[in-house]
């Protein structure tokens, strides 16, 4: 069994089975981002960026969004054009059309809270967002987005076993290599990728189709639960269960 943690936002909700706490799944009317922000202790007022966002392009809300992320988390979490690790990140997708792909800007979380910040600026500043695992799919946009952020989890790469050994915790920025060096020692294995520089993220929730499958069904079949990043309700942690 796997757990993967911190899905974006609310997206695996849609393909989810059993829910808890399914009233609290989707953003209320009222949802104020500010407030939301605040939560999560972030005071959008003392982010000078964040002024006069009704009069900005889409080009300017994203620069707006991209210095915002960078005074609440520093420049090591954000990658600007202009850095040089900006290229490399880029050159690593698997396919030339979103190696071709700029974003303003490349945003790496540590925990989940951070996913849900990343989430409630794209949203208050209407600067689109793409989510980066393994950056094997296919199609420009897919998991690096043209002109906006791109949240590449690289820094959310926990590998961990339960005490009996029968549940790994796996981040999303994982790759199946990787997952598979970790379980090694303990003589495990895990129904994931068939090519090591897969990456856990767009692997489990595409379904995942293993080495082990005809055996034990596919990688989606194995999750024993995702944790799941409620931006509109800090605090609130949502769980998929798997269906029986
Ligand atoms: C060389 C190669 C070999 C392959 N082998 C197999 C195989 O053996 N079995 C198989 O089933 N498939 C295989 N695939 C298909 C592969 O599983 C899919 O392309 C998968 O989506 C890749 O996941 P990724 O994390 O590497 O890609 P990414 O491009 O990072 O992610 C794919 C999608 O998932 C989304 N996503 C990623 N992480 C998250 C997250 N934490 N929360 C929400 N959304 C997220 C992204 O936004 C994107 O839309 C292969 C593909 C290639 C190119």
């Amino acid at each position: 069994m796997i757990r993967t943690i911190s899905l974006v936002g609310a997206w695996l909700i849609a393909s989810g089975a059993t829910l808890v706490q399914a009233d609290s799944s989707f953003e209320p009317a009222n949802f104020n981002v500010t407030a939301a922000l605040k939560g999560y202790g972030v005071d959008t007022s003392s982010i000078p960026a964040l002024t006069n966002l009704s009069k900005r392009s889409t080009e300017s809300a994203c620069l707006a969004a991209c210095a915002s992320l960078e005074s609440v988390f520093g420049s090591e979490k954000v990658l600007d054009q202009e850095n040089t690790s900006y290229t490399t990140f880029t050159d690593a997708f698997w396919s030339e059309q979103q190696a071709e792909v700029r974003p303003s800007c490349i945003f790496k979380p540590s925990v989940n809270t951070d996913v849900a910040i990343v989430v409630l600026l794209s949203q208050l500043t209407r600067c689109p967002f793409a989510a980066k695992s393994g950056g094997h799919a296919a199609f420009r946009g897919a998991s690096s987005s043209p002109g906006g952020i791109t949240i590449w989890f690289t820094d959310m790469n926990e590998v961990s076993l339960n005490e009996d050994h029968s549940i790994a915790s796996i981040g999303p920025g994982n790759l199946w290599g990787r997952v598979y060096k970790a379980l090694e020692p303990y003589g495990l294995a895990a129904i994931g990728g068939r090519e090591s520089s897969l990456g856990v993220g767009g692997f489990v929730t595409g379904g995942g189709i293993s080495f082990h499958s005809n055996l034990y069904g596919w990688a989606l079949d194995n999750v024993e639960s995702f944790d799941v990043s409620l931006f509109f309700a800090p605090g609130v942690k949502c769980t998929y269960l798997r269906p029986i």
